[in-house]
């Protein structure tokens, strides 16, 4: 299947009430999360997109895929790939107004490429975690918790200094 990174909606040829549903693959780009660098796959993603032809020349535009995204967790830092399931809308009617023009269609051509990217960006967890209860880091030595094991722990004794001043005072 050939890669689409702009359709052009106007191939489909459709009266008002029409629909048409196509299956395509779009080129995925990564994503920059909190300063952090997120592979975004597979590179070249399958969707559905199904296209609707309303009254007035316009378009109602669903898209779905599903990708992965894939980077440190946000908590403890090993590897995370947690899946995105997207679903996401627009809707085209010429003249409509903001509310009413997608910003990715210009004339007949939908930008595919840029809508996937933007719909992911939304998409992906705020935070993006090996493990929706991912325990992070020990806040005394930083070594992963999950890794390390539930009885992972650090003695809590009296402060080292206070111990010496005590063996200075018994001798
Ligand atoms: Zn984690
Ligand atoms: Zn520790």
């Amino acid at each position: 299947m050939p890669r689409t990174d702009v359709y052009d909606l106007g191939s489909l040829r459709l009266s008002a009430g029409e629909a048409r549903r196509l299956e395509l693959e779009v080129a995925q780009e990564p994503l920059e999360l909190a300063g952090t660098r997120y592979e975004v796959l597979p590179a070249t993603v399958p969707v559905t997109l199904e296209v609707s032809r309303t009254t007035g020349g316009g378009y109602a535009l669903r898209l779905k895929l599903e990708a992965t995204v894939e980077g440190p967790c946000m908590r403890c830092l090993e590897p995370a790939a947690p899946a995105v399931e997207l679903d996401a809308r627009e809707v085209q009617l010429p003249g409509g107004g903001e509310e009413l023009e997608s910003p990715y269609v210009d004339g007949e051509l939908l930008d595919l490429r840029s809508w996937v990217h933007d719909a992911v960006a939304l998409a992906v967890p705020d935070q993006v975690l090996c493990d929706p209860g991912c325990l992070g880091l020990c806040p005394i030595c930083a070594v992963p918790l999950a890794l390390a094991g539930a009885d992972h722990h650090h003695e809590s004794g009296p402060d080292p200094r206070w111990a010496k001043l005590r063996d200075l005072h018994l001798d």
